[in-house]
């Protein structure tokens, strides 16, 4: 088991693919000049097989595949291939461009999890937040798999005065779809011009949605991140991951692989430990990951805290991101 200071078993771990991405959310990847890690500089699919059969041996039972877009790796389905050979539930974050080209993969990878990233249901506003013209794409993708009958989750960063106004069109859609919408509260990282003002919160969510429905709590995983609601009749539901108003570090059984092979204790963790480059010089890394886990801050990274009205995001050291795998 890995374990750390607080009693806080580890047992979930997230593998970023990659850095490269077919998308350009604002809010993830800010500046279009940004260089994408070189691909000599990236675990290679039987470095990835070895690191997560090691987390695995420590009692790892979930893996998340991300990035970046983890499908735009060529070798994805390879790697996905190599993954499902464990026994583990493996799931992936994917922002659905490319679901299409790569769905008899998906289909046998059997993923115990899919999640979609889709901000908001308008073309023009997915073309503002993404710089890019993929909306139909994606809405496409997301019916491709229902007709395949794998129910996505859905990933909405909601921020305020960007779509805090579509709120409700989200919520519709749970009514006669099984899909669960997870709106996710906007997090500083390096390079993202987060504001404190546009945090749309669980509260401001909540308060919203009763304007319109009826719904009720509904209780969650141990582990959960998210807090669950489901709305009357609805044959979806909604959750809420409130990361900066009522942060969940206290049942916190995440680590996280970035795609060049560092392993951060914390999404927002200041420090990283090279896993990579010991595995490729033949060293031993289980007693590397034991310590960078026993290190883990009680929450937030050691960063910050609950109370972000005057979080100043210059004050956090962290990557992007786009560079951790969210
Ligand atoms: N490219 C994939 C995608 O978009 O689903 C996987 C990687 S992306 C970094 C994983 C998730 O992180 C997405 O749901 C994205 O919306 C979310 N995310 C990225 N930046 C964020 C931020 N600043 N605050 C909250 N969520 C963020
Ligand atoms: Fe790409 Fe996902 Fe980041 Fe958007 S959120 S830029 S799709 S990695």
């Amino acid at each position: 088991m890995i374990t750390d200071s607080f009693g806080r078993i580890h047992n979930y771990l997230r593998i970023s693919l990659t850095d490269n991405c077919n998308l350009r959310c604002f809010y993830c990847m800010p500046d279009e000049q940004y260089s994408f890690a070189p691909a000599s500089k990236l675990m290679q699919p039987d470095e990835i097989e070895t690191l997560a059969k090691i987390f695995v041996a420590q009692g790892v039972n979930k893996i998340r595949l991300t990035g970046g877009e983890p499908l735009v790796r060529k070798d994805a389905p390879s790697i996905i291939e190599r993954l499902t050979e464990l026994k583990i539930k493996l799931a992936i974050t994917t922002n659905g461009v490319r679901i299409n080209e790569m769905l008899p993969q998906i289909i046998a990878a059997n993923f115990s999890q899919i999640n979609i990233s889709l901000d908001t249901l308008q073309a023009e506003k997915f073309r503002t937040i993404t710089h890019r013209d993929h909306f139909e794409r994606v809405r496409a993708n997301i019916d491709l798999l229902l007709t395949n009958n794998i129910i996505p989750k859905i990933n909405v960063v909601i921020m305020k005065d960007l779509n805090d106004n579509e709120i409700h069109d989200f919520i519709e859609w749970t009514k006669d779809t099984p899909i669960q919408v997870r709106f996710i509260e906007f997090m500083p990282f390096s390079g993202n011009r987060w504001t404190s003002n546009q945090v749309y919160t669980l509260h401001d969510i909540l308060t919203e949605v009763s304007r319109k429905y009826q719904f009720m709590p509904v209780p969650g995983d141990k582990n959960d991140t998210a807090k669950h609601y489901q709305p009357e009749g609805h044959k979806g539901s909604f959750a809420v991951i409130s990361t900066m108003s009522e942060p969940f570090c206290d049942t916190c059984n995440r680590m996280r692989l970035t795609a060049d092979g560092k392993l951060k204790n914390c999404l927002f963790s200041r420090e990283e430990t090279d896993l990579l480059t010991p595995l490729r010089q033949g060293e031993e890394v289980l007693p590397l990951i034991l310590d960078t886990i026993r290190k883990k801050a009680k929450e937030l990274g050691g960063q910050f805290s609950g109370a972000f009205d005057h979080l100043d995001p210059s004050d956090i050291e962290n990557r992007s991101m786009i560079t951790i795998g969210g």
